[in-house]
C-alpha cells in the first residue's frame, strides 16, 4: 500500500487546484484521474465550448457585419474539422502545461479509476493507496432522458466528438449547455432547433434575460420550440432522427443533442464502503468547509451539487488545501454572489438576485430596478442591429446593488469587474461615482437613471 499525505480523486478543475495547492504547502500528493487531465472543463466543457463559440463569432463577423464595415468577403468554405483540430491542439497544449506544473509541484498523477476500499484506502488498477486526507472531486456526467429511442441522440460529450458539421440539429434542454450549443451550431450554419419543455430557456435566470434571448433568437438564432416534451425518438432508414413531442409535433434532423442536465459521478466509487453520505439526488453531502460525513474525507466541485462552475470548484479546492495544509483554519468557499456567463449569442452575464427574488427578499417597496435597452454600437453601424439590455436591482435605503444582469455583446467580459464591486457591497451611488468609459456598453451600468 502506497501512502500519501493527500489524495485527490479526479483530475478536473477542483482536484487539480486542490492537489497543486497542497503540494505547494509541502504535502506528498497523489492525483487520480480516470480519463483526461483537466476534467470536464478542459476536455469537454468550458474550453472546447469557448473555442467553438469563438468560431461562431468569426462566422457572425463575416456573414453579418463585415459587409457594412466595407469588407467584400467571398467565403469559399467553412471546414468544421479545421476548427475542431485547432481546438484540440490547444487542449493538448493545456495538458502539457498541467503536466509541467505537476512536475514542478511534485504531484504524482495516477491514471485509473479510483474506488474506495474504506474511508482512507483507495484502489486503482489493483493497487492500494492511503492518505489521512482524501478529496473526492469526481465531477459529473451528462444525463439522458427516459424516452424510448433516447440512445439515438448524443450529449455534450458527443457534440465535442463530432468530426463533421451536422446539417440539421435538434438540441433538447433549457439550460446553459442547450443554449450555448444551439447558438454555436446556428451561427456556424447548421439548421438548428432548440426544444424546451416549458415556456422559455434559462427559466431560472432573471426574466429579462430569457425574454430578450428569445426575442433575439426569433430575429436570428436557432428555431425555438417551447412546451415541447420529447415522447419518442426513432431512426429513419436514411439515418435521420425523428423526435416526436408530447404536443403532437415532431422534428426530423441529422443530429439530436440532449442537454437536459448532469448527474454527479458518485455512484461507481464504492462510497458504501465509507461513511460518506449522499443526498437523495446522489450528490455528496458536505458542510461549509467541504467536509463530508466521513472524517478526513472531503468533496469539492460538481459532485456536491452547489454551483457547477469551474472557478467554484477551483476556489473550493484551493481553500480546502489552505485550511488543511497551511493553517488557515477558517478558509472556506463563499458560495454567495457568484458571477456567471452564458455564452449565448449575444452573451448573458448575471450576478446576484433576479428581480422576482429581490422582490421576495426585500419587499416591493424596498427594491428599485433600473433598466436600459440600446443597440450595441458594433452592430449599430450595420444592417444587423442587435439590442443590448441591462438591469440593475438595488435594495434598501442605501440602494445596495443586489442584482446585475445583462445580455449583449461583451457582457462576458464586462461582468467580472462589476462582480468585484458587488462583492465589496457597492451601492447605486458607488456605481454612479465611477466615471463612464465611453463609448462602451459597460458604461450603461454607471449611468442608469
Ligand atoms: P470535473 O471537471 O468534471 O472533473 C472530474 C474528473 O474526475 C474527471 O476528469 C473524471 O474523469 C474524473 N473522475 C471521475 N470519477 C473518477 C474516479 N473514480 N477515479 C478517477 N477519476 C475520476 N463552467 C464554467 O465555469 N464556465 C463555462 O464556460 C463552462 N462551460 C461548460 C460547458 C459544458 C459543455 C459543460 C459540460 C460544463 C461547463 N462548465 C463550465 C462546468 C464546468 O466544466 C464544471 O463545473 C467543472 O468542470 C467542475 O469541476 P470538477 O472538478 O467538479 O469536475
Ligand atoms: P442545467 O441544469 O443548467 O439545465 C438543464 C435544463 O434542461 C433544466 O434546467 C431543465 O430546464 C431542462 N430539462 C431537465 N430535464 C429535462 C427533460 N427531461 N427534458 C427536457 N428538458 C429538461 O444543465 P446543463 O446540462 O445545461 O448544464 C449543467 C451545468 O453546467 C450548468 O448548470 C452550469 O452550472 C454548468 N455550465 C456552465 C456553463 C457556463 O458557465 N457558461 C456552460 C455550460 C454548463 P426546464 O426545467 O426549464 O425545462
Amino acid at each position: 500500500m502506497k501512502a500519501f499525505d493527500y489524495i485527490c480523486i479526479g483530475g478536473g478543475s477542483g482536484g487539480i487546484a486542490s492537489a497543486n495547492r497542497a503540494a505547494m504547502h509541502g504535502q506528498k500528493v497523489a492525483l487520480i484521474e480516470a480519463r483526461h487531465i483537466g476534467g470536464t472543463c478542459v476536455n469537454v466543457g468550458c474550453v472546447p465550448k469557448k473555442a467553438m463559440w469563438f468560431g461562431a463569432q468569426v462566422a457572425e463577423a463575416i456573414h453579418k457585419y463585415a459587409p457594412d464595415y466595407g469588407f467584400d468577403v467571398t467565403l469559399n468554405n467553412f471546414d468544421w474539422k479545421t476548427l475542431v483540430d485547432s481546438r484540440e491542439a490547444y487542449i493538448e497544449r493545456i495538458h502539457g502545461s498541467y503536466e509541467r506544473v505537476f512536475k514542478n509541484n511534485g504531484v504524482e498523477v495516477i491514471n485509473g479509476f479510483a474506488k474506495f476500499v474504506d474511508n482512507h484506502t483507495i484502489e486503482v488498477n489493483g493497487e492500494l493507496y492511503t492518505a489521512p486526507h482524501i478529496t473526492i472531486a469526481t465531477g459529473g456526467a451528462p444525463t439522458l432522458p427516459n424516452v424510448p429511442g433516447a440512445e439515438h441522440g448524443i450529449d455534450s460529450d458527443g457534440f465535442f466528438a463530432l468530426t463533421e458539421q451536422p446539417k440539421s440539429v435538434a438540441v433538447i434542454g433549457a439550460g446553459y449547455i442547450a443554449v450555448e450549443l444551439a447558438g454555436v451550431l446556428h451561427s456556424l450554419g447548421s439548421e438548428t432547433h432548440l426544444a424546451v419543455r416549458k415556456h422559455a430557456p434559462l427559466r431560472e435566470f432573471d426574466p429579462m434575460l430569457s425574454e430578450t434571448l428569445m426575442e433575439l433568437m426569433a430575429e436570428d438564432g436557432p428555431t425555438l420550440h417551447t412546451h415541447s416534451v420529447p415522447s419518442q425518438v426513432t431512426k429513419n432508414a436514411d439515418d435521420t432522427i425523428k423526435i416526436t413531442f408530447e404536443n403532437g409535433t415532431s422534428l426530423t434532423v441529422e443530429c439530436l443533442i440532449w442537454a437536459i442536465g448532469r448527474a454527479p459521478a458518485t455512484d461507481k466509487i464504492n462510497l458504501d464502503k465509507t461513511d460518506v453520505q449522499l443526498n437523495e439526488r446522489g450528490y455528496i453531502i458536505v458542510d461549509e468547509y467541504q467536509n463530508t460525513t466521513a472524517e478526513g474525507v472531503y468533496a469539492v466541485g460538481d459532485n456536491i451539487g452547489y454551483v457547477e462552475l469551474t472557478p467554484v470548484a477551483v476556489k473550493a479546492g484551493r481553500f480546502l488545501s489552505e485550511r488543511l495544509f497551511n493553517g488557515q483554519h477558517d478558509a472556506k468557499m463563499d458560495y454567495t454572489l457568484i458571477p456567471t456567463v452564458v455564452f449565448s449569442h449575444p452573451t448573458i452575464g448575471t450576478i446576484g438576485l433576479t428581480e422576482p427574488q429581490a422582490m421576495e427578499e426585500f419587499g416591493k417597496d424596498s427594491v428599485k430596478v433600473y433598466n436600459s435597452t440600446f443597440g450595441a454600437m458594433y452592430t449599430a453601424v450595420t444592417q444587423h442591429r442587435q439590442i443590448t439590455r441591462m438591469k440593475l436591482i438595488c435594495a434598501g435605503p442605501d440602494q445596495k446593488v443586489v442584482g446585475l444582469h445583462g445580455i449583449g455583446l461583451g457582457m462576458d467580459e464586462i461582468l467580472q469587474g462589476f462582480g468585484v464591486a458587488m462583492k465589496m457591497g457597492a451601492t447605486k451611488a458607488d456605481f454612479d461615482a465611477c466615471v463612464a468609459i465611453h463609448p462602451t456598453s459597460a458604461e450603461e451600468f454607471v449611468t442608469l437613471r
